[in-house]
């Protein structure tokens, strides 16, 4: 604790100063001249302290000030005190500060500080990668110069910011962002989120919810047409009933095909890994889709190969499994042109993985639609499609049955010349059977 000057103190000071003097004055007989002298001796050295402390603060670096003299000492040791505090408060501040950077580092969106004529405080690294900033260069620049989309410029400067901003980035291709603006103490804050997920996500479920419903329309309408005519008073003659009575079957089946994929497609999604992964007996399961394929390839005609490595078997869900491969097989068969060419493959490829393949010499997709083909009800033609009988579910539950062996479904294709399907699994989903059999699982 520092002593406090008070007023009783300095003139203790002066009177103790003075009265030396004039008693000297009196008894040299020139008290005035004395009193003079001293008075102009103070005011110097009060000069001095002055002259001290200003070179000090204007001149030198060092923290502390000099060392005062007489009442002078308190006043240096005041300013010294101050130092010290505000020295205190200013790393207390810039703490603040870095741990708020730090907070704002670690938040997973893109953060701006602005002031509110729009130009940059500071912002994150993230900021600098989704929104192409470049710090410290543009640090003072408007955004809205930096980003000149007339959407946005309109956004930032109508000041309404209550609903959030979506808008393609310009950085990055096919990328949706959400601009979030909040003002605080007379700065804005804006957060700047990558919604591109979010927003394929929800297109997916529209066009999921939107094809379903279409896809059970049309069974729907035939069924529904024809048992209004049984409602009607002149009814159709009986050789027409034969055709309706057909038609409405084919359609259940169809209704009932769909359904039976949809749920399959569910179940396989909502199924836990490693569920019911058990070895499973490929050869025996390629044997049963090989018949199957015989009797589907009755009307087309191909020549069908089946390639098996009769030692190659998995672990895995055999139900799911044999989904997947006899997909891809019966695919073949259906976008081949009769007397066409089929080739099925099971065997260890050049990794020494086992590899499933089909490989056909028919219609060919057309390179914009292959990555689209694992979506739900994605067809490439579909009115030839449906007239094959397809849904377009296969490919899709192909997808998850394969991410769930911890593979994925590779697709090479030349339109008009032909396609091969094919995924490969890792070296630990083997199964080295032994003699006994009985572990094998066949579907
Ligand atoms: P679908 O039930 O319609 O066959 P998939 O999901 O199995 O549905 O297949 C999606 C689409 O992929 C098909 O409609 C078809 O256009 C295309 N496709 C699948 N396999 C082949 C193939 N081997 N050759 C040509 N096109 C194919």
């Amino acid at each position: 604790m520092y002593r406090v000057i008070n007023k009783q103190a300095l003139f203790k000071r002066l009177f103790l100063y003075f009265l030396p003097l004039t008693l000297i004055g009196i008894l040299i007989g020139a008290p005035f001249v004395l009193l003079f002298i001293g008075s102009i001796s103070l005011l110097l050295w009060h000069y001095h302290q002055l002259y001290r402390l200003s070179d000090w603060l204007l001149n030198q670096r060092s923290f502390n000030p000099p060392e005062g003299e007489g009442a002078w000492e308190q006043i240096f040791e005041g300013i010294y005190h101050l130092q010290h505090r505000n020295r205190k408060k200013r790393n207390e501040l810039a703490e603040l500060i870095r741990r708020f950077r730090e907070g704002a580092e670690a938040v997973p969106d893109a953060v701006v500080v602005l002031q509110q004529d729009l130009s940059i405080v500071w912002c994150n690294q993230l900021a600098l990668k989704v929104l192409g900033l470049q710090w410290p260069t543009d640090h003072g620049q408007r955004l809205d110069n930096l980003i000149r989309d007339p959407k946005f410029v309109k956004y930032m400067q109508g000041q309404k910011f209550d609903e959030p901003l979506e808008l393609d980035s310009g950085h990055v291709s096919e990328q949706i962002l959400e601009f979030r603006v909040m003002p605080y103490a007379e700065q804005l804050m804006m957060v700047v989120r990558d919604i591109t997920r979010l927003k394929q996500l929800e297109q997916m479920r529209k066009d999921f919810v939107a094809n379903v419903s279409h896809e059970l329309r049309t069974p729907l309408t035939v069924i529904t047409g024809y048992l209004e005519m049984l409602d009607s008073d002149n009814l159709p003659p009986p050789s027409m009933w034969n055709k309706a009575h057909f038609t409405m079957i084919e359609q259940c089946k169809r209704m009932d095909s769909l359904v039976n994929q949809l749920l399959s497609l569910s179940r396989i999604e909502s199924a836990r890994k490693q569920d019911k992964d058990k070895p499973v007996d490929v050869p025996a399961m390629l044997s049963l889709i090989e018949t199957e394929a015989k009797s589907l390839n009755q009307d087309k005609h191909h020549q069908l190969t089946f390639n098996v490595d009769k030692s190659l078997d998995i672990v895995g869900a055999a139900d799911e499994l044999r989904s997947a491969f006899s997909n891809l097989v019966f695919n073949a068969i259906h976008y081949t042109k009769s007397n066409g060419h089929v080739e099925v493959n099971w065997q260890y490829d050049k990794d020494g993985k086992p590899r499933f393949s089909v490989i056909d010499n028919g219609d060919g997709i057309a390179p914009e639609h292959i990555h689209r083909l694992t979506e739900r009800f994605y067809r490439v033609d579909k009115a030839r499609s449906r007239k094959t009988g397809g849904s377009g579910l296969g490919l899709a539950i192909t997808k998850h049955v394969l991410t769930r062996h911890d593979s994925t479904l590779e697709i090479s294709s030349t339109l008009g010349e032909g396609s091969c399907f094919s995924f490969a699994f890792s070296k630990n989903k083997l199964a080295f059977m032994t003699t006994n059999e009985s572990h094998k699982t066949v579907i």
